[in-house]
């Protein structure tokens, strides 16, 4: 059997960290297994469900560095949802109720006060043809349960081990709203089950949702995937990230200058046995992560931890994938990323970098060095310069002045490159060239 997983967001708002989780987790399963990627948009709540917001999730879900082999998207496919609709109306495991929402809360707050649990009394399943035909005469147009077999439904889960859901102590769920339009229950096992997909891995808060969706599976007589449930991501604050909040989006680490797979590293190895750490590419984590390594606890966002992983990305990353983007900023130069790049924190901080090669650079001569600065002047060797150039020079002045460590090489740093910190002097020597150095000094 060849794996076919799917990613199902909802396009009611840019996705967060939180959401990359799902996304990435599905793609290292068939990327493990050379398997089939569905991207599908649960688009079902025409309200709050947006074509900009759709493109914006696909576009995201590239950068991260995920392609699909398929996208779809509910709104297009009623057709299917229809024909289950009708099958389960038909067997008697889909009914209409009337009952309007204060109806319904005030039969939740009776069974409270008989200090019973909150859970639909199917009330509707007595209603007679007459009785249905004088509520609809009244304007009150059905919404639909499905009835629950309410049963201990168990499965394995892929990543959580042994679940049981009691469905007996569910309200049968609603399918579909009093407009006609369906909630997301349906939709997503009929797409599950016309898509032959193999494996659902989503967030731990799905967990009851697959007890009443895998008796779904069973009413339409379609084959049960394999389930797993990882545990979910919260921000800093230990709080779960969401949409509506405006919790850090993907689009927003991007504009914000943050290497795709530093995001898609702490999105997914955050509450995992493997370390935040850098890897080549999401193959790469693909073949190492396995879901038993997903912990059971929580998995909390450390922006230090980003930070830092970001950091450590581009201080390893070969000039071959450095050198288009160096390119399109105008720069290019192995020598000089190799030098550099161990001073970024962000990619686009080369440019000012690269200004030490290039220039212009404001040198810093403080007065009482001077004349320090003006000797090392008449020392530079002469060209040609290597690695060892550097060298040769300070010791020189180390003869010259008697001057060592810091009294020695602060002042040639101030007024080579205008800055306290930075790359290595030895190898930045050799890049700029005797004659950018003597225009620097003094
Ligand atoms: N649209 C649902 C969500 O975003 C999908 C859940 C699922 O993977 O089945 O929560």
């Amino acid at each position: 059997m060849s794996v076919i997983v799917r990613w199902a967001p909802s396009p009611t708002g840019r996705i967060h960290l939180g959401n990359a989780r799902p996304a990435l987790l599905n793609w290292f399963f068939a990327r493990r297994h050379a398997g089939k990627y569905v991207l599908r948009m649960d688009d079902t709540d025409l309200a709050r469900s947006t074509r900009a917001f759709a493109d914006g999730i696909e576009e995201d879900l590239h950068w991260l560095g995920v392609t699909p082999d398929l996208l779809v998207r509910q709104s297009e496919r009623t057709a299917l949802y229809d024909a289950a609709r009708d099958s389960l109306i038909a067997d008697g495991r889909l009914y209409p109720c009337y009952e309007t929402e204060d109806e319904l809360d005030r039969k939740r707050a009776r069974a409270r006060l008989l200090g019973k649990p909150p859970i639909y009394d199917r009330a509707a399943l007595s209603l007679t043809e007459d009785d249905k035909a004088r509520l609809e005469a009244k304007g009150r147009r059905p919404h639909w349960r499905f009835r629950l077999d309410g049963r201990p439904v168990q499965f394995v889960d892929v990543i959580k081990g042994a679940q049981t859901v009691n469905t007996a102590s569910m309200s049968d769920p609603v399918l579909i709203r009093a407009d006609g339009s369906y909630l997301y229950t349906l939709p997503s096992v009929v797409d599950d089950i016309d898509l032959g997909i193999t494996h659902v891995i989503r967030g731990e808060d799905h967990v009851s949702n697959t007890g009443t969706q895998i008796e779904i599976f069973e009413a339409l007589g379609g084959a049960v995937p394999a389930f797993g449930h990882h545990n979910l991501l919260t921000d800093a604050a230990g709080q779960g990230f969401s949409k509506r909040l405006g919790s850090q989006s993907i689009a927003d680490f991007r504009a914000e200058g943050y290497e795709p797979l530093a995001i898609a590293i702490v999105a997914t190895l955050t509450g995992t046995s493997l370390s935040v750490e850098p890897y080549d590419s999401l193959d790469a984590i693909a073949e190492r992560l396995d879901f038993s390594m997903i912990s059971h606890g929580s998995a909390r966002f450390d922006p230090a931890e980003l930070n830092a992983l970001n950091a450590r990305l581009l201080h390893a990353m070969p000039y071959a994938d450095a050198a288009p983007r160096l390119s399109a900023m105008g720069l290019e130069g192995e020598a000089m990323w190799m030098l550099l790049r161990e001073n970024l924190t962000r990619f686009d901080d080369i440019a000012e970098w690269a200004k030490l090669v290039t220039g212009p650079v404001e040198p810093v001569v403080s007065p009482e060095d001077e004349d320090f600065l003006k000797l090392a002047k008449a020392l530079l060797p002469p060209e040609p310069w290597d690695q060892d150039t550097w060298g040769q020079w300070t010791d020189a002045l180390k003869g010259a002045t008697g001057r060592k460590g810091k009294a020695l090489f602060l002042p040639l740093r101030l007024a080579l490159t205008g800055r306290h910190d930075g790359p290595e002097l030895k190898s930045l020597l050799v890049l700029l060239g005797r004659k950018a150095c003597l225009d620097r000094l003094p």
